[in-house]
């Protein structure tokens, strides 16, 4: 598809934001931002080119969307178009490979028809696209493709932005959403910590001889987590988390060895595996930035938070980024990048984020550790969530994204 060519020049109003990165988040905060405030002016600074939805962001990965994710693409108008694509998680089975302890979460416990939905990145890339097209015809969003950041140069009322074809923005706000490395963030004087876990998690698509039922597995190996979530057409999402020499192993293996290496660390109960699609490798790491934003400027997606995929959070605490951003232009039209307005996300999105950070993080740690006494104590824990009703609210809710869009909710409106 072909975007509006005469956005690529130098832009002289002033506009309400500039968002770095028209990815998974920079392009879902812009039909946000645009489809809830008719005067907003806006801009997406994009590196890959105006043919197709960023492949960098948008590739053949799928996505488990909590349950309060769901929502808020349902409140945003989105769901709509995305439900054909989805395939619902009704049931969640958490075991240990080899120990005695597991745990299952059923959306009926909680009163729910689903617990999650899973989706491919492309089906939301496709929608976003065609949503954004709009807004590109009325003259409210300008893309500047195959470009990125060159310099920024802060003033009080504005970000002035030089991009790398020359072109010159200006900006009340600047929105970083170029993903985990960033540079961006880097110009903008943004720290980062970072941990490598030594690990990387294999994707593909695997189709089943019989419905899953709409089950996901997590499962705990001696590598590291295992995840298998329900998809469209009798097919599971996996995340298969390996070190890197075993990934690469598996990478290359032909299509009949690898199903029989996977049935093997899956385990029966899963079904019976019978094809597997394209095979993709990610390094896994843990990037948080130390503040969510500076002056006139804030991060978004993976730009401020990149986690391991296996508790599929990633995504979902960008979405509670984009709902942040979206309540503070409510309150604060007038400037987009008004102090008040940087320092408010900065304290919604950090609790959320390290409350996020540190569920996954002990969750990796906890269950990639093969020690004797390191099982004992998760296979307890498993089968003690089994034993606790309240325990395993708290663990449905984390899973659901619940309690934190209501803190938002309450702490922002
Ligand atoms: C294997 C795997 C499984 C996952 N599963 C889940 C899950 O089940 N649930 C969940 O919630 N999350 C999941 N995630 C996380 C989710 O994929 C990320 O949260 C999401 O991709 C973040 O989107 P983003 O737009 O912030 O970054 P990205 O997707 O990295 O997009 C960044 C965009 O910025 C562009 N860009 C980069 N640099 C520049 C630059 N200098 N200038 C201009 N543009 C630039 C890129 O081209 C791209 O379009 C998973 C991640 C992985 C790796």
């Amino acid at each position: 598809m072909q975007q509006d060519k005469s956005s690529a020049q130098t832009n002289t109003d002033p506009l309400d934001l500039v968002i770095a990165g028209g990815g998974m988040a920079g392009s879902m905060l812009a039909y946000v931002l645009l489809s809830q405030n008719p005067a907003l002016k806006l801009a997406i600074v994009e590196q890959s080119s105006d043919s197709e939805p960023s492949k960098a962001s948008f590739d053949s990965r799928s996505i488990a969307l909590a349950h309060g994710s769901v929502e808020l693409l349902q409140q945003w108008g989105l769901w709509q178009d995305l439900q054909q694509s989805g395939c619902a998680i009704k049931h969640i089975h958490i075991s240990d490979r080899g120990h005695f302890g597991k745990t299952y979460l059923n959306a009926a416990d909680h009163q729910l028809t689903a617990l999650g939905q899973v989706i491919e990145v492309e089906a939301i890339g496709e929608v976003l696209w065609q949503k954004l097209k709009a807004f590109t015809t009325q003259g409210r969003l300008s893309w500047f493709y195959s470009d990125a950041i060159a310099a920024l140069n802060p003033t009080a009322e504005l970000q002035h932005i030089s991009l790398k074809s020359g072109a010159q923005l200006q900006s009340k706000l600047l929105v970083i959403a170029e993903g985990g490395l960033s540079p961006s963030r880097t110009l903008a004087g943004f720290e980062l910590k970072s941990d490598d876990y030594q690990q990387h998690a294999l994707i593909a698509n695997i189709g089943l001889s019989d419905s899953h039922q709409h089950k996901a597995f997590e499962r705990f190996t001696p590598t590291g987590p295992l995840a298998l979530l329900p998809l469209t057409r009798q097919r599971y999402s996996l995340v298969w988390t390996l070190t890197p020499e075993q990934a690469e192993h598996h990478l290359n293996q032909p299509d009949h060895e690898f199903l029989a290496a996977l049935q093997q660390a899956a385990g029966h109960r899963a079904g019976v595996f019978k094809t597997v699609g394209q095979r993709v490798v990610y390094p896994l790491s843990l990037k948080r930035a130390t503040e969510a934003a500076r002056h006139r400027t804030v991060l978004l997606g993976n730009s401020l938070h990149n986690l391991h995929p296996i508790a599929g959070q990633g995504f979902n605490l960008a979405i509670r980024d984009i709902y942040s951003l979206s309540l503070l232009l409510q309150k604060h039209q007038a400037d987009a990048g008004s102090y008040a307005l940087t320092k408010a996300y900065q304290q919604a999105r950090l609790p959320d984020m390290q409350q996020v950070i540190l569920y996954t993080d002990s969750l990796v740690r906890l269950f990639s550790n093969s020690s004797r006494l390191m099982a004992l104590g998760r296979n307890t824990g498993l089968f003690a969530l089994n034993l606790c009703p309240d325990l395993k609210q708290a663990v449905a809710n984390q899973a659901m994204g619940l309690n934190s869009i209501r803190q938002l909710k309450a702490l922002l409106t």
